[in-house]
């Protein structure tokens, strides 16, 4: 036996690792006790494994555990497992050398980081060099699971390191870190914990941080469904979401080819955006064989399902992926597809099975998954089935899916329809679904600011065109009643066709440039006027949240215009009278023709001069037959 120390240079490449790791500042170090935690961990799943077939003599007794300890004088840290330990030749090709496939890029971009910003580096796994961030030096002892004589490494990161036979060991490794002097906190025993807590929780063996085991809570996400009671998913979920409340959804699955992935996720009870507290951090951590890669990842899953709280672990991830880079790898796109797919899918399912409770879940998180409509093209066909709105066939405060629509519509009918207002109440009430209700013909109500939005970006369901009932352009299925075309509802004359052409052209002047358009209006019932958009794509309500923006809609980009065309309805006594009024009192006549524009406007939800409306309407008033 040779008790002779071997020194050894680092091959090239390891060299130029540590040399980025070492003189950089960090700010995410603490990754290091998560790369050696995760190797012991790696070394006691293949003793583990390993002992099934071979059945190893050598301390078989010695528990699979991880065991830390520290001294906040000597500032020493110990890591110590008892996993399968390495030969003299495995230390040398394990520790000497970077065995990562690809490791040539994954040092090119190491390097980038380092130049654009220290701290970038902190996100990169290193691996087990990752301990020269905090260390002066690192000592290794270990004793393979085979028995043979057990080794020393030893170096200071400075290009070289020693090898020397060690006595007296057991089998695994034990990794000893002195600390340099900036990095001192990774003596004490709170700094650990806290570590092991966030990254190495789940961890499927003991680790004891001074002789007391840290990680209590299971990964049960590797376990198959039936073996896991319904409380054990709560604490589950209580755990991981940081939450008090209970899940009123879970998706729990598994799949192996073409990826292997074991998602667990939780659709919570509260919405906390709603109840103003400003935008949610993602909820789904991202792990690697139960080793935590992404906290609050923002890759995993799209944005807009942020609401979610849970964990999605592949094996097929690095563990030593930047999160930089997890944004654009593209099996990380895989699996948030495959992910995102299978909870639209379960959506849907739930929605079948129990609408009461679906609509409860619509309620709190339905604007998430407009917001998905709108931001995310990839998923709108599933989000589409998902979508509930209020609609003149549901009854007040209860809602309408759009397959329940199309299910409902009359033959004659290839059209969706749908009106924005600020509650039921006023869509009711107003000019818009007039010949809705004479007709017959469904039509949806869309009570949320951002409805029209995702209606618009949807275009369509099941083939058939979603539009909105402001459009000037929107035809109605063909009417049955055969004295439409000439009576008004109290079967009073309309007026003459050429006596409509001249006062909507007179109309036109009066308004200048405040519509593009005056008609005689085929759809309304009792109003006297309506404001309709010429713009196919905008709607009132979108030009309303847009100005409220600040968002200019004159001179948008998108050639959205802030033109209206307005209706009048021929039949109406109203309009009648002011026909007649024109050639007795132009002045008189034409305050009731803008104050009708702007009742109208008023009833489009739309932005009138308030100051020269009331001003008017007092002239009006004036006129009061004592
Ligand atoms: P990786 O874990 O990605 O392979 P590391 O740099 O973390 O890369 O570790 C390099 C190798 O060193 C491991 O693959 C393993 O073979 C060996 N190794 C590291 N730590 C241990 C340990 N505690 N016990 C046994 N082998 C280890
Ligand atoms: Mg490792």
């Amino acid at each position: 036996m040779s008790t002779q120390v071997e020194t050894k240079q680092f091959q090239a490449e390891t060299r130029k690792v540590l040399d980025i790791v070492i003189n950089s500042l960090y700010t995410e170090r603490d990754i290091f006790v998560r790369e050696l935690v995760s190797n012991a961990s790696d070394a006691l799943e293949k003793f583990r494994h390993l002992s099934l077939t071979e059945q190893p003599e050598f301390d078989a007794h010695v528990p699979l555990e991880i065991n830390i300890d520290c001294d906040d004088k000597k500032h020493t840290l110990t890591i110590t497992d008892t996993g399968i330990g390495m030969t003299a030749q495995e230390l040398e090709e394990n520790l000497g050398t970077i065995a990562h496939s690809g490791s040539g890029k994954f040092i090119e971009e190491l390097a980038e980081a380092a130049k654009k910003d220290v701290s970038l580096i902190g996100q990169f796994g290193v691996g087990f060099y990752s301990a020269f961030m905090a260390a002066k030096t690192v000592t290794v002892q270990t004793r393979s699971w085979d028995g043979s004589e057990g080794h020393e490494w030893h170096s200071d990161g400075n290009g070289s390191y020693t090898i020397s036979p060690c006595d007296g060991l057991h089998r695994g490794t034990k990794i000893i870190i002195e600390l340099k002097d900036d990095a001192e906190e990774y003596g004490q025993k709170f700094t650990l914990e806290r570590i092991i807590k966030q990254y190495s929780t789940f961890i499927p063996f003991p680790v004891n941080v001074e002789g007391k085991k840290v990680n209590t809570v299971e990964a049960i996400w590797g376990r198959s469904k039936s073996e896991i009671t319904d409380e054990e998913y709560n604490e589950f979920y209580k755990f991981v979401g940081n939450a008090y409340d209970e899940p009123t959804f879970r998706l729990h699955f598994a799949a192996d080819a073409p990826l292997a992935i074991n998602a667990l996720l939780f659709v919570p009870k509260d919405n906390f955006e709603n109840m103003g507290m400003g935008r949610m951090e993602p909820g789904v951590n991202l792990y690697c064989q139960k080793v935590l890669i992404d906290q609050h990842s923002k890759s995993i899953l799209p944005e807009w399902l942020r609401f979610l709280k849970g964990v999605v672990d592949s094996e097929d991830l690095p563990l030593n992926i930047s999160r930089q880079s997890l944004q654009d790898n593209a099996l990380v796109a895989k699996l948030r597809r495959v992910i995102t797919k299978r909870f639209l899918k379960l959506m849907a399912e739930e929605a079948k099975k129990d609408d009461k409770k679906y609509m409860e879940f619509w309620k709190t998180f339905g604007i998430f998954l407009k917001e998905g409509v709108t931001s995310d093209f990839e998923y709108q066909k599933e989000l589409s089935t998902l979508l509930r709105f209020e609609s003149s066939a549901s009854e007040a405060g209860s809602m309408t899916s759009l397959q329940e629509y199309v299910d409902r519509m009359a033959e004659g009918q290839n059209e969706i329809y749908y009106i924005n207002g600020p509650s039921r109440g006023a869509i009711e009430n107003g000019p818009y679904v007039e010949m809705f209700k004479k007709r017959d013909i469904e039509i949806l109500y869309t009570l949320e600011p951002i409805d029209d939005f995702v209606l618009s970006h949807l275009g369509e369901f099941d083939g058939k065109k979603l539009l909105s009932a402001d459009r000037a352009d929107l035809r109605l299925p063909e009417s049955t009643e055969k004295n439409e075309e000439t009576q008004d509802e109290a079967g009073g004359e309309k007026l003459a066709e050429a006596v409509q052409t001249s006062l909507c052209k007179w109309m036109k002047e009066v308004l200048g440039d405040k519509v593009k358009e005056v008609k005689p209006s085929t759809r309304l019932v009792d109003s006297p006027a309506m404001i309709l958009n010429s713009d196919g794509y905008m709607t009132s309500s979108m030009e309303r949240i847009l100005a409220t923006q600040g968002k200019n809609t004159q001179d948008n980009p998108m050639g959205m215009s802030s033109k209206k065309e307005m209706e009048i309805n021929p039949a109406s006594s109203l309009i009648k009278k002011m026909a007649d009024l024109r050639t007795k009192d132009q002045d008189f006549a034409k305050d009731i023709a803008e104050q009708i524009y702007d009742n109208a406007m008023i009833q489009a939800g739309l932005i009138i001069d308030p100051q020269e409306m009331v001003n008017r309407n007092y002239r009006i008033l004036e006129r009061m037959s004592a």
